[in-house]
């Protein structure tokens, strides 16, 4: 006898009644949340945000490595992200679930536990949801709503020629967490006595693991009285996402290598895997910290902030986007992006 439970003696409606179970709801503009056919919002005068994510088992994670509460945090986290990243304030979230046979309720209560964590971290209800069964592994759509006073969401295209480029916490961290576990991983399935070292790496594991939306740096932001130009999260690396801005307004931009923003166990551990850490500082995806412009005027607000780096400005379009290095060198910044393609 196993100690844990199959799905299928739960039944879904078991399962979501299970769910419901454990969520309380914060939000004023929550008027009905799980258990009729869609849940009801009041959000009053403001501006809704929609964002939508999802997270395929073999493509977005490993459950090797990723534990399954961790998994549920991420599945949030990274949606909030996207609100954060239009200057909004997450407030609902639906979760949708595809899971394969193997999965057991005790596996599925881990995952909401993640959710539940996340959803009280960012003060946001679950308010609804689908579940059905996969013929694979698992897959977790997660939507998120938001809400933002009415012409304050931030958009990628509104960068303007003289903004300050302005980025929050470090970068490179989550690249180099997911070459770690990886490195350990195949280490285990070489030899399973060996027990995984992640001594000195704690950060990058972190980083790669448990990310956070830097829903601080937006109410921060508000207190400065700064509301950025232009704003996008880094989910596919700095390069990738300074090329949609740079685009999406139609402009260019010249970012110094110098002040680009790395922990040193990225330095340390770009070397050990004899990687380029400029690389993986602007081509590393999944840190999930935020991009964003400002004008000018702002710099005096800014430039003795312990979380946000200025790292460059925007430029003519005509002067493409680039790289300066600390001798004064240029390179054209290509995204390389990750793709799951
Ligand atoms: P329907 O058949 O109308 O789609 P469901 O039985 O799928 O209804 O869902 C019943 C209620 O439970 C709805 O409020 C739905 O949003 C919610 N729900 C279903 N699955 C989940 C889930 N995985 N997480 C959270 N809420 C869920
Ligand atoms: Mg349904």
């Amino acid at each position: 006898m196993s100690e844990y439970t199959a799905l299928s003696d739960l039944g879904e409606f078991g399962l979501i009644r299970k769910i419901q179970e454990n969520i309380k709801l914060e939000n004023a503009s929550t008027k009905i949340g799980i258990g009729d056919d869609a849940a009801v919002l009041e959000p009053g005068q403001k501006n809704i945000v929609v964002s939508t994510d999802m997270l395929v088992e073999g493509v977005h994670f490993d459950l090797t490595f990723c534990p399954l509460r961790h998994l549920g945090y991420k599945a949030v986290a990274v949606n909030v992200s996207d609100i954060a990243a239009m200057n909004a304030i997450p407030t609902q979230i639906t979760v949708s679930l595809a899971i394969g046979a193997r999965y057991t309720v005790e596996a599925i209560e881990d995952l909401y536990e993640g959710i539940r964590i996340a959803c009280e971290n960012y003060k946001v209800d679950l308010v609804g949801g689908d579940t059905t069964s996969s013929k694979g592994g698992l897959v977790i759509s997660v939507t998120a709503i938001g809400e933002v006073a009415a012409g304050e969401a931030v958009l990628r295209s509104t960068a303007e020629v003289n903004d300050l480029v302005c980025v929050t916490g470090d970068l490179g961290g989550a690249y180099l967490g997911l070459q770690v576990l990886e490195r350990e991983k195949q280490v285990f399935l070489d030899n399973p006595e060996m027990q995984p070292d992640l001594q000195e790496k704690e950060y990058l594991v972190q980083r790669q693991l448990k990310p956070e939306a830097r829903m601080d740096v937006i109410h921060e932001l508000k207190e400065l009285g700064i509301k950025p130009t232009s704003m996008i999260d880094i989910s596919d690396g700095l390069a990738s996402e300074l090329m949609h801005i740079c685009s999406q307004s139609k402009v260019g931009a010249a970012i110094y290598q110098d002040k680009l923003p790395a922990d040193p166990q990225v330095l340390n551990t770009a070397d050990e895997f004899r990687l380029d850490p400029v690389m993986c500082i602007l081509n590393g995806g999944e840190d999930y910290e935020l991009l964003f412009t400002v004008k000018l005027a702002d710099f005096d607000k800014l430039k003795n902030h312990p979380d946000i780096s200025i790292i460059g400005k925007i430029t003519e379009a005509s002067e493409g986007v680039r790289l300066v290095t600390p001798s004064g060198n240029t390179f054209p910044i290509k995204a390389q992006g990750w793709t799951h393609f």
